[in-house]
């Protein structure tokens, strides 16, 4: 698996960003079956199963352009809800 973190780091950097965006590592931020996530803050947009390769689009579309990139945006349903349909139903 390349590595999602450095790339984020990599594509700030590039778009004259360093010192505005701070790249943490956060474990799995309770969305673990959306695969790896990307928060940006403020605006607390999610994004799901975020590859290395996204990370150049997400840092010159969002970041820099100011125009979330869709196509990666999780659904509402998937956040801070049980119903999510990709979660696995619990055992009662
Ligand atoms: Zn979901």
């Amino acid at each position: 698996m390349s590595e999602l973190a450095p790339e984020l780091q990599k594509a700030s950097r590039a778009a004259g960003l360093q010192g505005r965006v701070r790249i943490n590592k956060a474990g799995c931020l309770d969305q673990c079956e959306h695969g790896p996530v990307v928060v940006v803050y403020p605006e607390a947009v999610w994004y799901g199963n975020v590859q290395a390769g996204d990370a150049e689009e997400i840092v010159r579309e969002h970041l820099v352009g100011g125009r979330p990139v869709e196509r990666l945006r999780l659904a509402e349903d998937c956040l801070n809800t049980a119903s999510c349909p990709h979660r696995p139903a619990k055992e009662a």
